[in-house]
């Protein structure tokens, strides 16, 4: 046979041994118990209040709470829980003893709308779910969504995430029930220490992150026991090159709820032994004293922080010098911002400070890529090299290989590459080639050192704040507005780089006339569909790239919207009486 491919790409970075099958939960907990020096080391620290719980006290809480989590009735190992909470101590417990009892994690960002939580809700066919008592309300409204196309159907067995035990009455005085009801006692749970996997159960589902992949609406992504393994044995190799200090404190600012935040800030650090501030909501100020009064040295960051990091002539009031290195992912950093950011910080603490740069995406659990801090000054704007245990290909839009040098798509092969997406076998299907390689949807080039660079991207996902807007959920919800009859979205770029969607709309015939009639009564059409999207959106879907109504949304013969005629639209005009 003809081979198409001459050149796969493999890690520079030493090839750990892969760990033996086993699921998540004992990865981090083996059935025989954490040795005494790891136990007693602190896991989660929160920010604000102070608390903290050691390596020891997460597993016997989620062992315990796992074992109540259990014994719900209707529950069986491998359905789907549900967690909707901003970042706490309470949702590492929970997410643990979710794994604990066999059950896959989904995780909802706390941002939802009632209108998202409930897609979410219907499409991981979520059980149950562990909420936080602020998000009860946007929860029940989405539930009632639920409900109502359910008919029949019994909805989910809801938890709240209070904050410690004296929650209990908080959650049964709004009519709940607190998560630490669930808290079986040692003598409940005899000695069992967390559902075991049979033979090849470790290439089941752990957790479904939500992704729209190259093209379509959010689908559940199946990131199996062995993806995520692997993924954190993998990543000890980069990380030892980025956080190698004993006094290492990691800041979890990221939401656990994207796939970055949970693999990355939730789970990995505990494998390092380093200690993880956790931060619920993000402002600059807390994010500074944080630092501050945590002594972090580490951070995960997205693009937007780095900006904030280069313009914010406040940083001189808070003290840094703790601080080593951030590494910024999920969207594309600027080398000015970043370089910018740099300098700032270095100044500020007093050190060759350094920002750099990871890559991934939720469907490869999620790192591919790692700029080492010894790399950031001198390759900055790289993602970096390759990890370890990965294989990888530049391809041709025809499928054949890009001749070296030049930009191609990148497709990956390894094992943190996901099983698929949940119960959406078409959709599965048009993420690999027939070879199963996984199509990324970015664009990337490679140096003749084995650096990385993403110089474009070809598939529809708009990126904001590192978190990903998917073009065909805001066209289908545009679509059920009774005032448009078509709708094509796209991302557009402020002065800063960063990306905005951007909606074009084709107005229904019956208002066509009275919006034409004047500018004021166009400005009013759009402004009315802006307020309209909003209260159905989370803030970073808006439509801050604006709304254009124009005459028709371009689409090939089998109805596919041609994205980039779009962007060179003409918008309709007012016509004078
Ligand atoms: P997600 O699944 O939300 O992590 O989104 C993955 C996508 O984010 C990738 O396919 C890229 O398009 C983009 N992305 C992630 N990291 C970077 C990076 N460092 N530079 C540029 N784009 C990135």
């Amino acid at each position: 046979a003809k081979r198409l491919y001459s050149t796969i790409y493999r890690s520079p970075f030493p090839e750990p041994a892969l760990p033996q099958p086993t699921s998540l939960f004992h990865f981090h907990f083996p059935t025989t118990g954490l040795d005494p020096s790891r136990a007693a080391l602190p896991a989660y620290t929160d920010a604000l209040t102070g608390q903290t719980l050691t390596q020891g006290e997460v597993r016997s809480m989620s062992l315990r709470m796992g074992y109540g989590i259990k014994k719900v009735p209707g529950l069986v190992k491998g359905d789907v829980a549900l967690i909707f909470s901003p970042n706490s101590l309470e949702y590492a417990v929970a997410f643990f003893a979710c794994q604990a009892a066999g059950l896959v994690v989904t995780p909802a960002s706390a941002s939802y709308t009632p209108h998202e939580l409930a897609y979410h809700i219907k499409d991981s066919t979520a059980k149950i779910a562990f909420v936080h008592p602020d998000l009860m309300e946007t929860f029940e409204k989405a539930q009632q969504v639920v409900d109502q196309e359910n008919g029949s159907q019994k909805g989910l067995d809801v938890f709240q995430l209070t904050p410690d035990s004296a929650g209990d009455v908080q959650a049964e005085e709004k009519g709940g029930r607190s998560f630490w009801t669930l808290m079986a006692t040692e003598d409940e749970m005899g000695d069992w220490r967390g559902e075991e996997l049979g033979p090849g159960e470790e290439h089941n589902a752990a957790v479904l992150c939500y992704s729209s992949g190259t093209t379509g609406l959010p689908k559940g992504v199946e990131t199996t026991h062995w993806n995520l393994t692997t993924m954190q044995t993998v990543f000890s190799v980069a990380m030892e090159k980025l956080c190698p200090e004993e006094q290492d404190k990691a800041l979890a600012l990221l939401p656990f709820s994207h796939i970055f935040g949970l693999v990355l800030v939730l789970l990995h650090p505990l494998t390092m032994r380093i200690p993880i501030i956790v931060l619920p909501k993000f402002t600059p100020h807390t994010f500074f004293t944080t630092i501050q009064t945590h002594k972090v040295t580490w951070s995960f960051v997205v693009p937007p922080l780095v900006s904030l990091l280069a313009n914010f002539s406040g940083v001189a009031k808070y003290d840094m010098s703790s601080l080593r290195g951030l590494l910024s992912g999920a969207a594309p950093m600027s080398p000015d911002v970043a370089r910018a950011a740099m300098d700032r910080l270095s100044e500020s603490t007093g050190k060759d400070f350094m920002i750099t740069q990871g890559y991934g995406l939720t469907e490869t659990s999620p790192a591919t890529h790692v700029l080492t801090l010894k790399d950031a000054r001198r390759k900055l704007g790289s993602i970096g090299q390759l990890l370890p245990s990965l294989e990888a290909k530049i391809v041709q839009p025809d499928g054949s290989e890009a001749p070296t040098g030049t930009p191609g798509e990148l497709l990956l092969k390894g094992p943190t590459v996901m099983k698929g997406y949940w119960r959406n076998e078409s959709a599965t299907e048009g993420s690999f080639t027939a070879d199963k390689w996984l199509k990324t949807g970015d664009v990337v080039k490679v140096d003749e050192e084995g650096f990385w660079y993403i110089v474009d991207r070809l598939k529809e996902m708009i990126k904001v704040k590192g978190l990903q807007v998917a073009p065909a959920e805001l066209e289908a919800l545009l679509l059920s507005h009774p005032h448009i009859v078509d709708a094509g979205v796209i991302a557009t770029k402020d002065a800063e780089d960063n990306e905005l969607p951007r909606a074009f709309v084709v107005p229904r015939p019956s208002v066509l006339s009275d919006i034409v009639a004047s500018s004021e009564a166009m400005a009013e059409y759009t402004q009315e569909i802006d307020n309209w999207v909003k209260e159905r959106v989370s803030r970073h879907k808006q439509l801050r790239g604006g709304i254009i109504p124009v005459e028709a949304i371009p689409r090939s013969g089998s109805g596919k919207i041609l994205r980039r005629q779009l962007a060179t639209l003409k918008p309709l005009e007012v016509v004078m009486p």
